[in-house]
């Protein structure tokens, strides 16, 4: 499928999700305006792993009042809630993914938008009017093709990522002036090393940190190496289902753990 009818399926996508946030990186690695190319083998550290895509709720979460969003509505919230990230889609496996989300029910965030317009590491975090320039312009142009206006980020690799030449505090406070709250993660699949690991592999690297949170921010990948990561996403589901936990999607207002 071409770049600009991936682009807009999706965005008709984001208008029936009544508005939701339905970034995507569409942009950064997919654009072919961006005359860029994502390599997916690029090693990453645990605190370097790729991160960040705009928040988007799944069908399943769009059209009915979900399980967890009755949870967390309820005078008695939830007490633990898994947020499922995935970053750097769409890929081959987002209908899927999408179809798996509404199937269970869950909700889900997808850090396809606010996250980087071109992804480069060196570019963007060799100063902080580089990381400026570089942000402002995925964002409009994200509003451009979608009318929506992101309001979360993740920075690629994390905030903690080594790469960025100036202190985060800076970047911090460009994003507080623009409105925008970043998320990192605190729990992930380690899987955009693309090496296909086995979807219990991929599963057990969650739970081990996901269990230790009562709100578990999860990253994933939504790229086309990820086969093993779509065919872990259910299993999962139902596991963290069996430990208590609701879904819900990350917004400006989630309330996270310190
Ligand atoms: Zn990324």
């Amino acid at each position: 499928m071409s770049v600009k009818r991936k682009i807009r399926k999706w965005g008709r996508r984001a208008a029936l999700w009544m508005g939701i946030c339905l970034f995507g990186c569409l942009y950064a690695p997919h654009a072919r305006e961006a005359e860029v190319t994502f390599s997916c083998a690029v090693k990453r550290t645990k605190e370097n792993t790729e991160v960040m895509r705009q928040g988007v709720e799944s069908e399943g979460s769009a059209a009915g009042e979900s399980t967890a969003a009755a949870d967390l509505n309820s005078e008695s919230p939830a007490k633990k809630v898994a947020y499922l990230t995935f970053d750097d889609g769409p890929s081959t496996h987002s209908d899927e993914l999408l179809d798996i989300l509404k199937e269970e029910n869950v909700k889900a965030t997808f850090f396809l938008g606010l996250h980087s317009y071109s992804h480069v590491y060196k570019q963007i975090y060799s100063s902080v009017d580089n990381f400026r320039e570089d942000l402002w312009k995925l964002k409009t142009y994200l509003y451009h093709i979608t009318g929506v206006s992101c309001d979360i980020y993740r920075f690629p690799g994390g905030s903690s990522t080594t790469q960025m030449k100036f202190p985060l505090k800076e970047g911090e406070k460009y994003l507080e002036e623009k409105g925008i709250r970043y998320f990192d993660w605190n729990a992930t699949a380690e899987d955009a090393v693309c090496v296909q690991s086995a979807p219990g592999v991929l599963m057990a690297r969650v739970l081990k940190d996901a269990l230790k949170h009562d709100r578990a921010v999860i990253l994933m990948h939504d790229l086309n190496c990820c086969k093993t990561t779509l065919n872990a996403v259910r299993p999962l589901i139902a596991r963290l289902r069996k430990e208590d936990y609701a879904f819900d999607r990350l917004t400006k207002d989630s309330r996270l753990e310190e």
